[in-house]
């Protein structure tokens, strides 16, 4: 039987460790009250807040700390599970993501897909990854820097920060299909990240009110799906979430829309053998599974082509050979249809 636990993650944040505004335990409250579990910290090229001894449980949120290894000009990468900082200095980002590996760390990553808009100066082009190749994690979805390449004016920008949730529709097509042609030959774990600072948004000279953690928070999740309950220890704790994004047993959430909590997919053959998202198993016999909190529009794909859709609360489907199989959960919201929920594959080879 689901003897796995959901827990809601924001990710890819900055405290006043780096260039972030707010400190960790005004994070960590700000968590609790948008009703987040657990915090990916990502400091700009410090683990200072592990330092501090800031790790661990504030109140009902779970503060883990990762780095953002941050390159001057170059490709940022989100690293976890590592004691020590990666001096990337002379490293190209294919070192960096083999650094953090070969030190028993993994990571994603960020913001990859960026394509830079002339009026959102945090977004260049030079954040847009060169080497797609070396990579087993990607932050397929930045609220930051996918949404906002869509602000061409103050008047977007203005929206956008004012309800993200009238503003923020899907996430660009090409970082779904990119997504898609990695997975053809190798495991390669999605994940939403914010890049939040509790930012000021600059544009056209001017600066916008700003959006707090807690309103970001508010936004976008990666939610994990984790093999037993947290006990309140920060070692056990830790394990868990960073097991279940390291395996890709994840999905990505659009959480101002709806909740997701309580979504499934996972492959099912035989006596109940079962494949989680980011499994991988050869041969036939394979039935693939969705489940849903509510009733929604359901896509099941293989290798990027739509083979299944429904409007419903539970999808099941016979797979037809080997594939990439991933679902999207679009939902009507504010007058417009949004993706809600994006899972991990299931990969039958
Ligand atoms: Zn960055
Ligand atoms: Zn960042």
């Amino acid at each position: 039987m689901d003897r796995l636990h959901d827990l809601s993650c924001v990710l890819h944040l900055h405290s006043t460790h780096s260039d972030g505004t707010g400190t960790v335990p005004e994070i960590a409250r700000a968590a609790e009250q948008a009703g987040a579990d657990v915090v990916l910290l990502t400091d700009h090229d410090t683990l200072a807040a592990r330092r501090a001894g800031e790790e661990g449980w504030h109140g009902a949120a779970l503060v883990l700390a990762g780095h953002e290894v941050s390159p001057p000009g170059r490709n940022h990468y989100l690293a976890f599970g590592l004691d020590e900082e990666i001096r990337h200095r002379g490293l190209t980002p294919a070192q960096i993501v083999a650094a953090v590996r070969e030190r028993g760390g993994f990571g994603f990553a960020a913001h990859p897909f960026a394509s830079g808009s002339g009026r959102f100066p945090r977004v260049s082009a030079d954040m847009r990854w060169e080497d797609l190749e070396c990579l087993d994690g990607l932050e397929l979805w930045s609220f930051l820097a996918d949404n906002g390449q869509r602000l061409n004016s103050i008047r977007d920008a203005v929206r956008f920060i004012a309800r993200p949730e009238r503003f923020v529709t899907h996430p660009p097509e090409h970082n779904l299909r990119e997504w898609d042609r990695l997975g053809a030959s190798r495991r390669v774990v999605g994940i939403g990240g914010l890049d939040a600072h509790q930012f000021g948004l600059r544009v056209a000279g001017r600066t916008l009110r700003a959006m707090s953690y807690r309103r970001s928070f508010e936004q976008l999740r990666t939610h994990v799906l984790v093999a037993a309950e947290p006990r309140g220890e920060l070692d056990h704790d830790r394990e868990l979430v960073y097991s279940a994004l390291r395996t890709g047993r994840c999905y990505i959430a659009f959480n101002a829309i709806a909740r997701a909590t309580g979504f499934r997919f996972f492959a099912e053959r035989f006596r109940g053998e079962r494949l989680e998202m980011g499994g991988e198993a050869a041969g036939g016999g394979w039935t693939l599974h969705a489940r849903l909190p509510r009733v929604a529009d359901v896509r099941l794909l293989r290798d990027g082509e739509v083979v299944a859709r429904a409007v419903t609360q539970a999808l099941m489907h016979e797979a037809q050979g080997p594939g990439v199989y991933r679902v999207e959960v679009r939902l009507r919201s504010h007058g417009a249809e949004r993706t809600w929920i994006l899972s991990n594959p299931v990969y039958l080879r």
